[in-house]
């Protein structure tokens, strides 16, 4: 049986970005972007165009050198944040509108300041408007888990007939519970006038820790879109895990018969790409990316995992882009064994930045014994800053070093997975360098 495919929509850029502490410039989101290309997300909301003139020139930049994936704008229900949203992405190979719209009473009377009739009209122009810009128009009603339901299916047939191609059902605040959730979805799909033309989607925030939970009850119910952001970033409690939704999928086929496009192993670094641009730490149980996801601690498990990983491990940390903790980064390591560390981190550099970090690489690993991650982090940071600062490397290399000794270097957002289970291993480490060395 052919299995159904899901359509990963990730916010990180949008709903993420609006995150108290995780707001990024330009070039940064235009980075996190090709991160999430090569992670295979199948929709990208790059931004809000009209929230600001950054939010604009990122989603412009991004839909005009990321061609592959969908690219979104963010649009309230009116004509000038539509028309915006359309400046920002008609340079795209794939543009997608989003419009949304409150739908719930409480909205609606104290936010919007609109009659349910008024509300219906603006749900119905502005989607109008949309497809009247680009073919590939999502339409959201806002807070639609608390919405009246009778209400809810009118406007969403206004909306698809008014040419949406896909549904979106948020649950904005966070209230809903699983079984709930999935029944909406489903009595959406069964009232709404042309609903097996559109895709239905999830919108999912986790203020009771259900937001994961909630997105799969909908894909169970039928909905074909999931939208997610990395490390669950988003409005106070987040949005659903994109990692947490993709390899519950991928570990559980027999309940979750889906496929998605995400590419597991790139799930790792596009979670410390984004620590690391943020400054927001991931918490250290956090599922999947954690730095303590993969760490057995407790004698009984260590035991247990020598003998057969599969005692205490459902998913291997290589199928999620985890490090593997063997392969050491010392003295002996060559050029090519730090640009893979770096990409397993999340970062791509051309040839001459790479022999930079490498050269300050160089001098701090006479100095320590193993670089572990969060070294190459500070390293990394370094030398961008030093670049920023047009300082001659020659200058600034002697400051790394001594950086490490005066004060142990926090950590942040990478943290070493390795656990010494291995401990042959561990002896031989300076072989590894060398295998490691080109
Ligand atoms: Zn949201």
């Amino acid at each position: 049986m052919e299995r159904a495919r899901i359509t990963v929509f990730d916010t990180t850029l949008r709903d993420g970005e609006q995150s108290p502490g995780c707001s990024m410039n330009v070039q940064e989101k235009l980075r996190l972007a090709h991160q999430l290309d090569r992670l295979g997300v199948d929709v990208m909301e790059a931004g809000f165009p009209i929230a600001s003139e950054g939010d604009f020139a990122a989603v412009q930049a991004i839909a005009a050198t990321i061609r592959r994936p969908i690219i979104a704008g963010l649009a309230r229900a009116c004509s000038q944040d539509i028309e915006r949203a359309w400046q920002a992405l008609k340079g795209g190979a794939r543009p997608r509108i989003h419009v949304f719209l409150a739908t719930s009473d409480i909205h609606l009377q104290y936010k919007l300041k609109l009659s349910r009739q008024q509300c219906l009209e603006q749900a119905r122009d502005s989607v109008r408007l949309a497809k009247s810009l680009c073919a590939d128009v999502e339409f959201s009603p806002e807070d639609a888990t608390r919405t009246d339901h009778e209400f809810l299916y009118q406007v969403l047939d206004a909306a698809v007939e008014a040419g949406a191609t896909t549904l979106n059902i948020p649950d904005t605040v966070g209230y809903s519970i699983p079984e709930e959730f999935g029944d909406l979805i489903r009595s959406i799909r069964k009232r709404v006038r042309g609903a097996e033309k559109v895709t239905i989607s999830a919108h999912c925030h986790n203020d009771l820790g259900l937001a994961v939970a909630n997105s799969l009850a909908a894909i169970a119910a039928g909905a074909r879109q999931v939208e997610c952001t990395i490390n669950g970033i988003g409005e106070r409690a987040g949005n659903a895990s994109l990692e947490e939704i993709v390899m519950a999928i991928r570990v559980r086929p027999d309940r979750y018969p889906y496929d998605t496009g995400v590419v597991g192993e790139q799930l790792f670094p596009s979670s410390q790409l984004l620590g690391e641009m943020t400054g927001a730490p991931v918490q250290p149980n956090k599922a999947i990316t954690g730095r303590n996801a993969f760490a057995h601690e407790a004698g009984i498990h260590q035991d247990g995992m020598l003998k057969n990983p599969l005692t205490y491990e459902i998913m291997t940390p290589q199928s999620v882009g985890v490090p593997d903790s063997r392969l050491v980064l010392g003295k002996h390591s060559g050029r090519h064994a730090l640009g893979l560390r770096c990409e397993q981190l999340g970062f791509q550099f051309d040839r001459r930045e790479l022999d930079e970090i490498y050269r300050r690489f160089v001098v701090l690993a006479d100095k320590i014994k193993h670089v572990e991650e969060h070294h190459l982090l500070e390293l990394i940071r370094q030398t961008r800053g030093a670049a920023g600062r047009g300082e001659s490397p020659a200058s600034s290399i002697g400051a790394v070093g001594q950086s490490f000794f005066k004060k142990p270097t926090p950590v942040p957002v990478a943290a070493d997975f390795a656990v010494p289970l291995h401990p042959a291993v561990d002896h031989h480490a300076e072989q590894e360098d060398y295998l490691w060395g080109v």
